[in-house]
Formats: C-alpha cells, sequence, structure tokens
C-alpha cells in the first residue's frame, strides 16, 4: 500500500506541479477537433470541480466539503480585476492581452500592486521570471512554467480559495528558467498563457491543455466557461457553451 501511495504521488506531481511541455507541435492532438459541451463540462469537472486533486486538495476539510464539485474562481465580477504584478515581463503581458482579446473581456488589474512588495501583497498574481522548475522541484529541460506560492514553490498556497468558491490568495506564476539545466528550448507565449490558465482555475491537464498541445480550443472553452459561471455553481448546473472551435 505504502509503495502505491508513493506512486500516485508521483504521478499527482507529474501531472500537475510539473507542468512540462515538450514541443509538440506535430503532436496529433493539435489537430484533434474542438470537444463538445458534455466533454468541455467533464473537463471542468476534472481540473476545477473535483477539490480533492491537486491544487484545490491543499484546503481545508470544510472547504473542500463545501466545493466539491462547485465552481472554483476569481470572480471577476464581484470582486473586481484581478491584480497582477508582472514586474514588467513582456511575455507575461503578451499572455495576458492574449487571454483578454480571445474572450473578449478585462480580467486583470496590471497596476494596483505594480510597487506593492510581495510579502505585502492581499491578493492577486505575482509573475516570476527565471525560477520555473520541474517536477523534481529544480531546473529541468522541458520545465518552462508553472505556478505555485509565492516564493517558487510548486505547491500552492493553504486555503487559496474559500467556501464559497472564491479564490482570494496570492499565486505566483513562474516563468523560464534562469538555469542553464531549466527551459531549455526556450519559453513560448502557448505555455505562457497556460501557466496563465492554471491561475485562473485550470487545476488538472486535459487533451488540449497540456496533454497534446499546452493551449487548444478545449482549454479556451474550458476557461470561457470557468469564467462565464459563478463560483459555487454546481458541476451539473454548469451553463456550458462551445465558443472555440
Ligand atoms: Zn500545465
Amino acid at each position: 500500500m505504502r509503495f502505491s501511495k508513493t506512486i500516485f504521488l508521483a504521478a499527482v506531481l507529474v501531472s500537475a506541479a510539473g507542468c512540462m511541455h515538450e514541443d509538440d507541435d506535430d503532436d496529433d492532438r493539435n489537430a484533434m477537433p474542438a470537444a463538445n459541451e458534455e466533454s468541455i463540462r467533464d473537463f471542468i469537472r476534472s481540473a476545477n470541480g473535483n477539490s480533492y486533486k491537486f491544487p484545490w486538495i491543499n484546503a481545508d476539510h470544510d472547504t473542500k466539503v463545501a466545493t466539491n464539485e462547485r465552481l472554483k474562481q476569481w470572480d471577476v465580477t464581484t470582486q473586481g480585476l484581478i491584480p497582477v504584478k508582472h514586474n514588467n515581463v513582456q511575455i507575461a503581458i503578451d499572455a495576458m492581452n492574449a487571454i483578454e482579446d480571445k474572450l473578449g473581456t478585462t480580467l486583470f488589474d496590471r497596476t494596483s500592486i505594480q510597487s506593492t512588495p510581495d510579502d505585502q501583497i492581499q491578493k492577486g498574481i505575482v509573475v516570476s521570471y527565471g525560477t520555473a522548475v520541474g517536477a523534481s522541484g529544480g531546473p529541468e529541460a522541458n520545465a518552462c512554467g508553472h505556478v505555485g506560492a509565492l516564493g517558487g514553490s510548486t505547491g500552492w498556497p493553504r486555503n487559496f480559495y474559500g467556501e464559497t468558491g472564491h479564490m482570494d490568495s496570492v499565486l505566483q506564476v513562474n516563468l523560464d528558467s534562469s538555469s542553464p539545466d531549466g527551459c531549455t528550448g526556450g519559453l513560448s507565449l502557448d505555455v505562457t498563457i497556460h501557466e496563465f490558465m492554471h491561475a485562473l482555475g485550470m487545476g488538472d491537464h486535459f487533451d488540449g491543455f497540456g496533454f497534446g498541445p499546452a493551449i487548444h480550443a478545449n482549454a479556451w472553452n474550458v476557461l470561457h466557461n470557468i469564467l462565464n459561471n459563478s463560483p459555487g455553481t454546481a458541476m451539473d448546473s454548469l451553463f456550458v457553451e462551445k465558443k472555440f472551435q
């Protein structure tokens, strides 16, 4: 039992925290058709609804009970734009532009915490350049980005969301590696967008989000529908539409 549990944990770390992406432009899944609405709901259920999987599992028992099978997100509609300390990292700014353009909505407050010391930030996303690590916790050739707590860990902050499903903590988006052993193929805009998608409430990878391409219509459809519903909405009650083909 002990052995199998170790294997399980290792698999979780590789799939979620490692966030490794091959250069897979030739992958068959790049050409796969966009999933239908039923599959989009299943992707959301797996990547967001299940509070007992990484990263959602890192919350108190009562929070997981209250939010399991329910939507978790930042709730821009009632809580305001998501503060981002982008530290003038251009590819992060490009990724935010791409996400807002694609979804046709404004999500990010790019100014309010720009000069706030990290340890005084109450809520939002902090961009850190050069600090991406892989599942080993150190630089890896295919590790070009990961999301975690302030300071660069691959673990997410404890209780980064609450019982109502609102994400209201501080996440760090780590991009590229300053080590010669890390991210040896270079950081792409697609992977940068992918990392922001994690920080916007997409936990696990699925076909079209880390499995196959870093981002695909499936990833955009999941993000669109996560943002287009209210925190706490039951998975079965989500309004799901296939916006991107
Ligand atoms: Zn990933």
